[in-house]
């Protein structure tokens, strides 16, 4: 019989239709890899030599006189980021002047090097653009959140080959960010245990889940998942946000996020996958009841109407058995 299994964190109620399960490597056939591209596109705007096709730029890393990581406005912005912050109600309708940041992170100068195929110096360069970005974002008055992700591939809603990733600032909570703190804030009122910890050390003692732990990190499948390979990184050590981890866990981060990204990449033949950075608001750093963390949800099935429909999922595969499989994926090209 499937089972429903909740998730305490988000409280999302998933089915996993045991029933229906495939085989965890029956997902990287569903999604088979895209050839190589080239590695500079004359008609690419993030590539080396198209810099003024960008917004001027705020943000680079360089190394002898090179970008190596670079940070531009988003040129069609969901946001304005001039504009001033204004409220207005009309009955009951409430609207709020769309005034935000929104910025793309170029993470190389190669067109072709996904983090997947980045040296591990390379990706920890990224990881240092993200946290400078979302600490300068941040400091803006108008900003309340800032939710920053990368989309890789079409499925996951990348237009652009070119790996870049995003940083959306926006005048609101959203209401997701704000339900998860009202519900983390709630089981510490009841236990005066961070939700997020507690979790943490039921994986670690059930073990089945955990795909990766580092000295600062742990990677590992939510017993709810809502997809295959559905993937929570967690600080090991309580952390409410993203600004409090020092630099020696930022780079921690960086080996663990691209080791996971390879076993994507040669375990399930580079899936399309949406990754984000889930902390809370600049405000809540400190905080004893909440705890940021990655999110990667490879694209290896399609949302339909029933997730539409109801904002509950069927994952088609066991968490269990998916962790499984990635623990023993390496995360290097197969031998031939
Ligand atoms: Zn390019
Ligand atoms: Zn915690």
């Amino acid at each position: 019989m499937p089972e429903i299994r909740h998730n305490i964190i988000t409280r999302e109620w998933v089915i996993i239709a045991t029933e229906r399960a495939k085989r965890p490597e029956e997902f990287a056939k569903a999604n088979p890899r895209r050839p190589p591209s080239v590695a500079h596109d004359p008609k690419c705007v993030f590539c080396p030599g198209n810099e003024t096709l960008t917004p001027p730029e705020v943000f680079r890393i360089a190394q002898d006189g090179a970008w190596q990581v670079r940070v531009v406005p988003n040129k069609f912005s969901a946001l304005d980021a001039a504009g001033e912050l204004t409220r207005r109600s009309e009955g009951i309708k409430r609207v709020i002047s769309g005034v935000g940041i929104h910025e793309v992170i170029v993470e190389t100068p190669a067109h072709d090097r996904p983090p997947a195929l980045q040296s591990e110096a390379e990706y920890e360069r990224v990881i240092q653009a993200y946290r400078q970005r979302y600490d300068d974002v941040t400091r803006d008055p108008r900003v309340a959140h800032v939710t920053l992700f990368k989309n890789h591939g079409e499925r996951a809603g990348s237009s652009l080959e070119h790996p870049h990733s995003q940083l959306v600032g926006t005048p609101i909570i959203p209401p997701q960010v704000r339900d998860r703190m009202e519900n983390a804030l709630r089981f510490y009122d009841e236990t005066g245990d961070c939700i997020f910890c507690s979790v943490l050390s039921d994986e670690l003692v059930d073990q089945v889940r955990v795909v990766t732990q580092t000295e600062h990190f742990v990677a590992f499948l939510p017993f709810a998942a809502l997809t295959p390979f559905h993937l929570w990184i967690f600080p090991l050590r309580h952390r409410a946000s993203f600004l409090e981890a020092t630099e020696e866990e930022l780079a921690d981060l960086a080996r663990l996020l691209r080791s996971i990204q390879r076993k994507f990449y040669f375990g399930l033949e580079n899936p399309d996958y949406n990754l984000s950075i889930r902390t809370p608001p600049r405000e809540a750093s400190g905080l004893k009841y909440y705890h940021w963390y990655v999110s990667l949800i490879p694209r290896v099935t399609r949302v339909a109407g029933f997730e539409i429909g109801s904002g509950m999922f069927i994952n088609v595969a066991l968490p269990e058995k998916s962790a499984e499989f990635l623990r023993n994926t390496p995360g290097e090209p197969a031998r031939t």
